[in-house]
Order: structure tokens, then C-alpha cells, then sequence
């Protein structure tokens, strides 16, 4: 599985050099992902493809978008300065959410229980829970700013001020209500 995410991580991006494209790439959760998801969910390759794709998808936009401001004609330069960027920049909690929406992997028990924890969205950036509830981040998102929204700030590199036009902790409320309505 590990090798396999690499390669196909590497083809799609063509980020190679160092097999772990970025430091925060599939390569390290997707292994955790499969072990945890097989706990609650039958193992669904079609599912783990959407996934995967979605974030060479993602990957794929924020790379164009980072020409503008990383400019440069070597492509080892590039690819580090874009790896601490996206390091920087582009959260965790949306990478995954976006990924695991378009791939519809959600159940509402494992939603309750994560629901339970009450874990903020930062929170989210260090937990597995985020592959149980972060269908809803993005339901949420998409249900009020519509679906046009998500290409928009994946290009922004997640800036929810500056796309969504309300503050991060506004959006996190919105959530939470959201989560509080429907689950
Ligand atoms: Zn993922």
C-alpha cells in the first residue's frame, strides 16, 4: 500500500526526487487511513481511488497556482519551496475533508462519534478523527457556499477569509451548528 500511494503519488504530481513528495502528503495518513477505515468500513477500492484522485486533483491546482508567486526555473527549487508552502498553508483538515466528500466516505455513527469529541478544527489537523467527520466539514461548506466554492479555495490555499468571505472561527461555528442539526 505505502509503495503503491508513492508511485501513484509521484506519476500524478510528478514530484519525485524524494519519494515523500510532500511532507504532509498522502504517503504518511493514507497509511494510517487504511488501517483505521478497515476498523469501521468494509475496505472500498473504488472509494480509496476517488480519494486518491481527489487530492492529485488538489494537488494538482495548488501546484498551478503556486507558479505565480514560486518563480523559478529549477524544478528542485520549485518543488521544495511548494512543499513549505503547502506545509505552511494549506491545512490538513482540508485536504482530507475535500478528498473524503468527493469519495463519500461517511457513516453517520462514526460522525456521532467523532461529533462526541468535540474536536476543533486545528484539533483536526493532528487526528484521525477527521476521516470520520470530515465529510461533514465540506457537506457543510457546500451546502451553504454551493459546490462552485471548492475549486475557488483550494486555489486560495485554504483561505476561508478571503473566499468564503467570514472569519475561520465563524466558519468553524457554522459547522458545529450544521453537525448539531443534521447528525
Ligand atoms: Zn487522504
Amino acid at each position: 500500500m505505502f509503495t503503491i500511494h508513492n508511485n501513484k503519488f509521484n506519476d500524478a504530481t510528478g514530484l519525485n526526487g524524494n519519494a515523500n513528495g510532500t511532507s504532509r502528503g498522502p504517503n504518511e495518513f493514507h497509511f494510517v487511513w487504511t488501517n483505521w477505515f478497515n476498523s469501521i468500513f468494509p475496505d472500498d477500492p473504488l472509494k480509496t481511488a476517488l480519494h486518491e484522485f481527489t487530492h492529485c486533483v488538489q494537488l494538482n491546482i495548488l501546484i498551478d497556482k503556486a507558479k505565480e508567486t514560486i518563480i523559478t526555473q529549477d524544478r528542485l527549487t520549485f518543488d521544495k519551496e511548494f512543499e513549505k508552502k503547502f506545509a505552511a498553508e494549506y491545512s490538513r483538515w482540508l485536504w482530507e475533508s475535500i478528498s473524503i466528500f468527493e469519495a463519500k466516505e461517511v457513516n453517520s455513527l462514526s460522525v456521532k462519534y467523532a461529533k462526541s469529541k468535540n474536536l476543533t478544527l486545528a484539533e483536526l489537523n493532528q487526528s484521525n478523527q477527521i476521516y470520520n467527520i470530515g465529510y461533514t466539514i465540506i457537506e457543510y461548506m457546500t451546502t451553504k457556499w454551493g459546490k462552485n466554492i471548492l475549486p475557488k479555495l483550494i486555489a486560495s490555499f485554504g483561505n476561508i477569509e478571503k473566499t468564503l468571505n467570514i472569519s475561520s472561527d465563524e466558519f468553524e461555528k457554522g459547522w458545529m451548528a450544521f453537525l448539531e442539526e443534521n447528525y
